[in-house]
């Protein structure tokens, strides 16, 4: 409205604050502190004359911080859901996090986050998101919880008795085979270069052949 006022000029700008005058007066008279709470009151009466200011924050918007301001710790990770990298920043407040936003001192993505990246907050915090083992044991109709360290120890196991199981040591003319193929490897894209290296010499070395990744860049 001010903005209005303004472009009348001359007389126009003379009358139109004398009116202006009269109507935040007679607002103010009639409707007391309610009227000092409106922005166009706060427009004509204090400093934030073109209303792009603290006249127009409400009192809800000023109470509001951001939850960056609130954690009290800020933990660097890295994205989780594909082979890029991007770097975090994850914001936390009493162990549980608060925020996940790109950290602008990675060299890789320099503060950005795709939208999936940029989701990871409710990747961590949904309420069902699966964070135990669950098993469903061979003829089995229903899942069941498995602790991590009888999990692992069971797929251990497993591999063991089927390499062993389908060893192939040479074909049928006496060459050199030395592989299984009772087991195969398959990466999800969540895994970096490194964890990716470590996994193509375990499994080359227990002599699996199909060593795989779903992702690609
Ligand atoms: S999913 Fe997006 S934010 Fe995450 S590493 Fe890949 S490109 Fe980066």
């Amino acid at each position: 409205m001010l903005r209005a006022v303004l472009a009348l000029g001359g007389q126009g700008v003379v009358d139109a604050v004398f009116w202006s005058g009269l109507l935040v007066g007679g607002v103010v008279g009639r409707f007391g502190d309610q009227a000092r709470s409106w922005p166009l009151f706060r427009q004509l009466t204090g400093g934030d004359r073109w209303g792009r200011g603290s006249a127009v924050i409400s009192p809800a918007t000023r109470r509001l911080t951001a939850r960056t301001a609130e954690a009290d710790e800020v933990t660097r990770s890295v994205c989780p859901f594909c082979a890029v990298g991007c770097g975090q920043r994850i914001y936390s407040r009493d162990g549980r996090v608060t925020h996940i936003e790109g950290d602008p001192d990675s060299p890789i993505s320099r503060g950005r986050l795709c939208p999936r990246g940029s989701s990871s907050l409710s990747l961590v915090t949904s309420p069902t998101r699966l964070d135990r083992v669950r098993y469903r044991r061979p003829g089995g109709a229903d899942w069941e919880d498995l602790d991590l360290d009888t999990a692992m120890d069971m797929i251990a196991d497993r591999m063991i008795e089927s390499r062993a199981r389908t060893w192939q040591d040479t074909d049928d003319e006496g060459r050199h085979l030395r592989r299984t193929l009772g087991f195969a490897h398959l990466g999800g894209a969540t895994l970096d270069n490194e964890e990716n290296y470590l996994l193509k010499k375990l499994y080359t070395a227990l002599g699996a052949v199909q060593v795989e990744n779903q992702a690609r860049i």
